[in-house]
C-alpha cells in the first residue's frame, strides 16, 4: 500500500511555514529530518505530564518517567532487531556512539593492528578512528571508491587480513547517498578476519532501509534520532552483548556504578554501565516516537517514493547544461549531490535559499571525500518521505534562476 504525501505533509507543522516570503521547500533531510506532530507531542507531553528523573525516585512521577524511558529503549532496540534490550545504549547521537567504540578500541589496539574505513566516511567515522590509530600506533587503511562514489569491493577485500582489528564503515554515505553492501562486506570480514570487530555508521542508513543487526552480523551499529524524525541530542549505540559487556567505560559518575567507596568503584550491568549521568529522557521518548511514526509505513513504499523523487531529479539534471551529478553509484538513496559551472555551491545554496528552498552546500563533513572526487564541495538536495515531485521541479526552477543570476 502506498501513502498520501499531502496527508503526511500536514503532520509536519514546519512544512507549512514560509521562508523569505516563499513557501518552504525543505530538501535537507540528510542533515536532519523535520519532526511530525506525534514527536513534538511526545516531547511536550513528557515535560507537561511526567517530567522527573529516572531510576532514582521513590515517587509516582519518577516511576512513570522510568517506565516510559525504558519502554522507549524497547522500541528503539526492536527497531533494529537487537536480541536484548541491554544492547541498546543511549548516546547523544552517532558521533558519541562512534566515539565510545573508538575510544575503547584505542585502549586495546596494538601497533601491528589495522583499522579499515572507506573513502566515503563522514568525519565522525574518520577522525575518531584516525585519532584511535594515532593514540595506539595502529594503522588506518582506507578502502577506495570509484569515480561514481561506489565502494571498490575488491580493493576493500584486499585490505582485510590477519592484522585487521576493526572495520568501521557507513551504511549509506551522507554526501553522495551511496548504499554500501554492508551485509556482504561484513560476511567477508567475518570469514577472513574472524577476530576483527565491525562497526556500521548507520546515521544515514536507518531512515532509508530496514535494519536488522542480527542478520547483518556486525558488532556495533550507531545512529541518531534526528535523522529519523526524532529530536536532536539523542541517539543510540547498539552493540553485541558479549562485546559490550566488558567494553571500557567512557564516562564515570552516577547511574553507571554498582558500588562506590573512597578507594574504588565497581560498575553496574549493561546498559547503564555505559550511560553515566542523567540521560536525555525526553529525547529517548521522542526518538521512540519518531521511530513509531515511521513504522506505520512500509519501508518499500518509502524507498519507492524516494527513488521516484531521485529519478525526477536525475532526469531534470540531465537536461540542464552545466550541471554535473556527483556520486552516481548503482545503489543509492535520495541524495542528489551536484556541482554547476555557473557558480560555487555556496552561491547556489544562497540563491535557492532566497526562494525558500533549503539545501546543504559545502564538504558535508567529508573533506577527504571531496578531495578524492576533485570538487571543492557540492550542493546537496536530500529527499524524505514528505517531499513531492513538485518540490523537485521547484528545485530545478530555482537552479535555472541561479544560472541566470550568476551568468
Ligand atoms: N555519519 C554520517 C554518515 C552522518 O550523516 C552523520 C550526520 N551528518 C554523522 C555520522 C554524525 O551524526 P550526528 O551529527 O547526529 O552525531
Amino acid at each position: 500500500m502506498s501513502f498520501d504525501v499531502n496527508a503526511i505533509r500536514r503532520e509536519f507543522p514546519i512544512l507549512s511555514r514560509e521562508v523569505h516570503g516563499k513557501p518552504l521547500v525543505y530538501l535537507d533531510s540528510a542533515a536532519t529530518t523535520q519532526k511530525p506532530q506525534a514527536v513534538i507531542d511526545a516531547l511536550v507531553e513528557f515535560y507537561t505530564e511526567c517530567n522527573s528523573n529516572v531510576h532514582r525516585g521513590a515517587h509516582f512521577l519518577s516511576d512513570e518517567a522510568t517506565r516510559r524511558y525504558e519502554a522507549a529503549r524497547d522500541i528503539v532496540a526492536g527497531f533494529i532487531n537487537a536480541s536484548q534490550r541491554e544492547e541498546l545504549i543511549w548516546t547523544s547521537g552517532t558521533t558519541e556512539s562512534i566515539n565510545i567504540v573508538a575510544k575503547g578500541m584505542a585502549q586495546q589496539l596494538k601497533a601491528t593492528d589495522e583499522v579499515v574505513v572507506t573513502e566515503l566516511e563522514h568525519h565522525a567515522n574518520l577522525v575518531t578512528w584516525q585519532q584511535a590509530c594515532l593514540a595506539s600506533g595502529a594503522s588506518l587503511k582506507v578502502a577506495p571508491i570509484d569515480d561514481n562514489g561506489a565502494l571498490n569491493i575488491a580493493a576493500f577485500e584486499a585490505l582485510i587480513n590477519e592484522h585487521t582489528a576493526m572495520v568501521s564503515m557507513p551504511h549509506v554515505s551522507n554526501a553522495l547517498g551511496t548504499v554500501n553492501p554492508i551485509q556482504q562486506l561484513i560476511a567477508y570480514v567475518r570469514n577472513k578476519a574472524p577476530k576483527a570487530l565491525v562497526m556500521i555508521d548507520g546515521a544515514q542508513g536507518v531512515a532509508h532501509s530496514t535494519v536488522d543487526v542480527q542478520a547483518l552480523d556486525c558488532d556495533f551499529y550507531a545512529f541518531s534520532a534526528h535523522k529519523l524524525f526524532g529530536p536532536t541530542g539523542i541517539g543510540a549505540l547498539w552493540g553485541r552483548y558479549q562485546v559490550l559487556e566488558n567494553w571500557p567505560v567512557w564516562l564515570t559518575g552516577g547511574e553507571m556504578i554498582a558500588t562506590v567507596s573512597y578507594q574504588e568503584s565497581t560498575w553496574g550491568p549493561l546498559p547503564n554501565r555505559l550511560e553515566a549521568g542523567t540521560p536525555n529522557i525526553a529525547g529517548a521518548i521522542g526518538m521512540a516516537a519518531g521511530i513509531q511514526w515511521l513504522q506505520q509505513f512500509d519501508m518499500a513504499d518509502v524507498q519507492r517514493h524516494e527513488q521516484a523523487l531521485m529519478a525526477k531529479a536525475v532526469e531534470l539534471g540531465h537536461a540542464m547544461p552545466g550541471l554535473r551529478l556527483v556520486g552516481n553509484a548503482p545503489e543509492k538513496v535520495g541524495v542528489y549531490s551536484f556541482v554547476m559551472d555557473a557558480g560555487h555551491p555556496a552561491d547556489i545554496g544562497f540563491i535557492l535559499d532566497r526562494q525558500g528552498i533549503a539545501i546543504r552546500t559545502g564538504d558535508h563533513c567529508a573533506q577527504p571525500l571531496m578531495a578524492r572526487l576533485n570538487v571543492p564541495g557540492t550542493a546537496r538536495a536530500s529527499f524524505s518521505i514528505y517531499n513531492t515531485l513538485d518540490e523537485v521541479e521547484q528545485l530545478f526552477a530555482g537552479l535555472r534562476k541561479a544560472q541566470e543570476m550568476l551568468a
